[in-house]
Order: structure tokens, then sequence, then C-alpha cells
């Protein structure tokens, strides 16, 4: 079971989260997405991998409240578990080579 460590609402509709989910962290690159069910009837969604810490097993999730799947979710608090948490899935982002505008 994937554990919620921390929630953090960022404004009334978009909420952080951060997850233990050691074997997601573990190969998760920049770009890619997860997929969650927030209980065993819940729908399958998928959500932008916002951070992950290897070290620490975590990957952190930020999502906006927008339908069934994302309410079920934001509904979920600390210590609680998601069903599932799929992935890593798609292709890494390319950054090599790109730098940050001035
Ligand atoms: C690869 C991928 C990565 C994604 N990453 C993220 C992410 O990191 N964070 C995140 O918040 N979402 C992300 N999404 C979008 C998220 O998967 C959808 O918002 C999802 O449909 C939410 O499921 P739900 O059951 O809560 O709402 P649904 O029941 O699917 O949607 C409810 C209603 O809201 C509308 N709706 C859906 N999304 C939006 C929106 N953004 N703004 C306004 N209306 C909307 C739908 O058209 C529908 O009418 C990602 C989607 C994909 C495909």
């Amino acid at each position: 079971m994937y554990k919620i460590l921390e929630k953090q609402p960022l404004n009334p509709t978009v909420t952080k989260m951060v997850i233990d989910a050691p074997l997601v962290a573990k190969k998760a690159e920049p770009g890619q997405f997860i997929i969650f069910r927030a209980g065993a009837d819940g729908e399958r969604v998928p959500l932008t991998i916002a951070d992950y810490d290897r070290e620490k097993g975590t990957v952190t999730i930020i999502f906006q409240i927008v339908g069934g799947a994302t309410m079920a979710l934001n509904a979920l608090n600390v210590g609680d578990c998601l069903t599932d948490f799929v992935g890593p899935s798609a292709r890494q982002a390319t950054l090599k080579g790109l730098k940050r505008s001035p």
C-alpha cells in the first residue's frame, strides 16, 4: 500500500501530496507520470510526478480537484493509503543542453 506521508493544500482546488512509493521513486525521471487509484472501487487516473526522492523512497504529486477520482484522493489524509500508485510511465523529458531562461 502507498501511504500518504504529507498533504498540503496549495489553494482551495489544488493539493500537494508526498507518497511512500520506493519502487516508483527508484525509477522516476522528469516528465513521467503515475496512475493512482484512491480506493478499490476507484477510477484509474494519471498524474504527473512533480518530484521524487530516491533515498526517502517518496514521490510528490500535485493535483487539481476536478472530478470523482481527484475528490476521492483529496478526501484521504496523512496516514491513509492509496490502493494503486503505478509507474513511472512515459518517456522521460530530455533536459540535456537546455538552459534556464535569463
Ligand atoms: C499524462 C497525464 C498527466 C496528468 N497530470 C496531472 C497532474 O499532475 N495534476 C493534475 O491535476 N491533473 C493531471 N492530469 C489530469 C487528470 O488526470 C484529470 O484531471 C483527471 O481526469 C481527473 O480525474 P477526475 O475523476 O477527478 O475528474 P473527471 O471526472 O475526469 O473530470 C471531471 C470534469 O472536469 C473536467 N476537467 C478535467 N480536468 C480538468 C482541468 N484540469 N480543468 C478544468 N476541467 C477539467 C472534465 O472535462 C470533466 O468534465 C494529467 C493527465 C494526464 C493524461
